[in-house]
């Protein structure tokens, strides 16, 4: 892929040494749809093993940002730099790319017609190009991983929505992605489910999972995130870690979020 030669207020400018370089860095990101600012100048970073939360209200650009970073929106301008590799802009291989990069939606998004296995197995015959018993055995390890070893065989109708959320990451971490996107995993589950889903995804940060995660979980986020980073109006206003985004609010837009939804 291309060489790193960016323009960014981080790092004076300058990319950030390859052997401290982070996982996931987002430069300088701008996005609009249509007229519509979504995106304005949105710059973060995700170190290796590194658990980042995003908070913010709906309609602040948090989906867009994420979306970017698998090239499910093209961004207007900016760079993205994963493992040190500029994947914006031409030439990305997309496949290669969504190898790389794991996404869970709210929606699981499963095939109906694929038991918990296949959903999983279905990616690593296709995309990773796996043999049946090499792409079962791998499948079968994720889905011990996310607590579901028991239903392998069961289909989504048979599965509850916690159930099928962890087949969802079961089947995103299969692929050993370099990072972990998370895009609200628990705003669709029944809150009884929620916390099965939390534990799945506390127990990937501490076998070192990299890990952006969008969600309104905050005590999850206050536990288990390194850093917390709070957007409004396509912007990031403030980060730090938890203890201080929500001990100690430097801006008056975190404290009348934090004051409504936590
Ligand atoms: P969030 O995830 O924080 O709720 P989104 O990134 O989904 O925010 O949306 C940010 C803004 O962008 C919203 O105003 C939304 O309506 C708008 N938006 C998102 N996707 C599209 C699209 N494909 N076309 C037009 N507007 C969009
Ligand atoms: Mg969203």
């Amino acid at each position: 892929m291309s060489p790193v030669v960016l323009d960014s207020s981080l790092n004076q400018g300058k990319p950030a040494p390859v052997e401290k370089r982070p996982t996931l860095e987002v430069i300088g990101l701008k996005k609009s749809f249509g007229t519509v600012e979504v995106l304005k100048n949105v710059s973060l970073q995700v170190a290796k093993s590194e658990m980042v939360f995003v908070l913010g209200r709906s309609g602040s650009g948090k989906s867009t940002m994420l979306r970017c970073c698998n090239r499910l929106e093209e961004p207007n301008s900016g760079d993205i730099l994963l493992e040190g590799e500029k994947i914006t802009g031409r030439g990305v291989n997309l496949d290669r790319l969504r190898r790389r990069i794991g996404m869970v939606f709210q929606s699981f998004n499963l095939y109906p017609h694929l038991d918990a296995r296949g959903n999983v197995t279905l990616a690593l015959r296709k995309v990773l190009k796996l043999s049946r018993d090499e792409a079962r055995a791998r499948a079968d390890t994720a889905l011990a991983r996310v607590g579901l070893a028991d239903k392998a065989e069961n289909y989504p109708s048979q599965l509850s929505g916690g159930q099928q959320q962890r087949v969802a990451i079961a089947r995103a971490i299969a692929l050993e992605p370099a990072v972990m996107l998370f895009d609200e995993p628990t705003s669709a589950l029944d809150p009884e489910l929620v916390g099965d889903v939390l534990g799945v995804m506390r127990e990937l940060k501490q076998d070192g999972m990299t890990m952006l995660v969008v969600s309104h979980e905050m005590a999850f986020a206050r536990e288990a995130a390194d850093r917390v980073v709070f957007m409004a109006d396509g912007e990031i206003v403030e980060e730090g870690p938890p203890e201080d985004l929500f001990g100690n609010p430097q801006h008056e837009r975190t404290r009348a979020f934090l004051a409504r939804y936590s």
